[in-house]
């Protein structure tokens, strides 16, 4: 754990006592901080009770009186579509609110680093997609490199459940725009911005909104170096927000697909080898196509977000390459479930949103593909160009049949529950195809959540396989 530092004998507020609140609650007591919990539901605050915990009603008149800080969890809404009511009771009563990401950032150093050989470093991973699996293999390879890291964030432990700093020890830290745009320290050594398309948009009031919440790790952050993946106009901008000139080597611009030229520092990935380039010349190349873990276009994009973070921190190419080969990858992300007869069975229950999507249906040829869910703002209108690679579309959902009809000369086939998407496709697929989940939705209208979406589809899986 890493304690709280600069709240000693002062009152703390944490609203929301899920993962993220519990850990801060905790890190704040170990850092001596008068704690006082809430959450609007009453079955956490009795757990919390049971724990020990201060429980006190922050939405009272007068709860603000005396608290230094108001420390909120990334699902709770902070400005858009509304504010929680006790966050803008903290706004009225001049109480900063903060979240465990700004508490991290302003305790992880220590003064026992003053006897560390090597500084801890922190690499921050943003972006639309792609977070998790390039801060996963940033982590993967970090570690088969033999350098102690751990990661944390939106994936992996809570950023103040982690274990303090070792000489040399790096924290790869996975954050959303939620965690961004409310920490009020965002101090990474290395910060990596993947690539940006539209999502959460309630959340921010748009895309500007969105991209400004992920846009703060880079701008306020002041980070030693930027990996910045320039394939769309926000990562472009972002760049050259960043560099002082041409040569300016603190930025590394990332591309799938484009051959980024220039003197400064690059890696990209293009028919499947990625390059890296400095000062105008070559000094690394990775042949990607036979790395399993990370099929596709979108994952040599990760690829090279990852690579171009260890080479940062004095990594040489033949050890990211060789780490690469051995990286597992996530569960839910284009990940293979079964292979049966000629025919691959790929779970991207995490292709959550129309980019991703678009993404997973580019990465394969002739696929039976699972869809559907509750759909997101912004239409289908990304996909259409990707639909040539799909034979048929199996609809999920409630909304299966609004779906479909946005699938424009596709055929489809509503289904409605993952069981009859996964039997039909499996009975109709022909050797060489692949039966994919890339819902391009959420999963709320019939999961808790989408690792259970993807649950289901390995369970259907098997069931129709075996
Ligand atoms: P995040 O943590 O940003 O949601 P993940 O690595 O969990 O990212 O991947 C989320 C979804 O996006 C998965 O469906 C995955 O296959 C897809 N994906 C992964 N990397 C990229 C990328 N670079 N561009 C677009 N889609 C991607």
């Amino acid at each position: 754990m890493i304690p709280v530092s600069g709240f000693e004998g002062q009152t703390v507020a944490v609203l929301g006592l899920g993962r993220t609140g519990r850990a801060a609650a905790t890190a704040l007591q170990a850092g001596e901080a008068q704690v006082i919990v809430w959450d609007d539901s009453a079955a956490a605050r009795d757990v919390a009770a049971d724990d020990g915990l201060d429980v006190v009603d922050l939405g009272k008149p007068d709860a603000m009186d005396g608290v230094a800080s108001l420390i909120v969890s990334p699902g709770i809404p902070h400005l858009y579509p509304n504010p929680n009511p006790i966050i803008a009771a903290a706004w009225a009563a001049g109480v900063p609110v903060d979240n465990d990401i700004g508490l991290f950032f302003r305790s992880f150093a220590t003064s026992d680093w003053d006897s560390f050989d090597v500084a801890p470093r922190v690499i921050a991973v943003t972006g639309s997609n792609g977070k998790s699996t390039t801060s996963a293999l940033i982590h993967h390879i970090l570690i088969e490199n033999g350098r102690p890291a751990q990661l944390a964030g939106n994936i992996g432990r809570g950023v103040l459940d982690i274990d303090p700093a070792q000489d040399g020890g790096v924290v790869v830290l996975e954050l959303s725009s939620y965690q961004s745009e409310l920490a009020r320290a965002l101090t990474p050594d290395v910060a990596v911005f993947t690539n940006l398309s539209a999502d959460h948009l309630d959340r921010h009031a748009g895309l500007g909104g969105y991209f400004a919440a992920k846009r703060r790790l880079l701008t306020e952050g002041g980070p030693d170096r930027a990996v910045i993946g320039v394939d769309e106009a926000e990562g472009r901008f972002l760049c050259n927000q960043m560099i002082q000139g041409p040569q300016d080597d603190r930025v590394i611009r990332v591309s799938s697909g484009q051959k980024l030229t220039g003197p400064g520092w690059t890696v990209f990935a293009r028919k499947g080898f990625l390059s890296e380039y400095r000062k105008g010349r070559q000094v690394g190349s990775i042949d990607l196509r036979h790395v399993k873990g990370l099929p596709g276009a979108h994952n040599h994009q990760n690829a090279c977000a990852a690579y171009a973070a260890c080479r940062t921190l004095g990594l040489g190419p033949k050890g990211i390459e060789a780490a690469m080969h051995s990286y597992p990858g996530l569960p839910h992300r284009s990940q293979l479930v079964a292979e049966r007869d000629g025919v691959r069975f790929v779970n991207d229950s995490k292709a959550t949103n129309v980019d991703s999507a678009a993404k997973a249906l580019q990465a394969f040829d002739k696929i039976r593909w699972i869809c559907g869910g509750l759909q997101k703002e912004g239409g289908l209108d990304g996909l259409l160009p990707h639909l040539g690679h799909v034979v048929k579309a199996y609809v999920i959902g409630r909304e299966a049949e609004d779906f479909a009809r946005q699938l424009i000369d596709t055929e489809t086939d509503i289904c409605t529950t993952m069981e009859t998407a996964v039997s039909r496709a499996t009975a109709d697929a022909k050797p060489g195809e692949v039966v994919l989940l890339a819902p391009a939705a959420a999963s709320f209208d019939q999961y808790d959540n989408f690792e259970k979406r993807g649950e289901d589809f390995m369970a259907c899986v098997t069931d129709a396989t075996t």
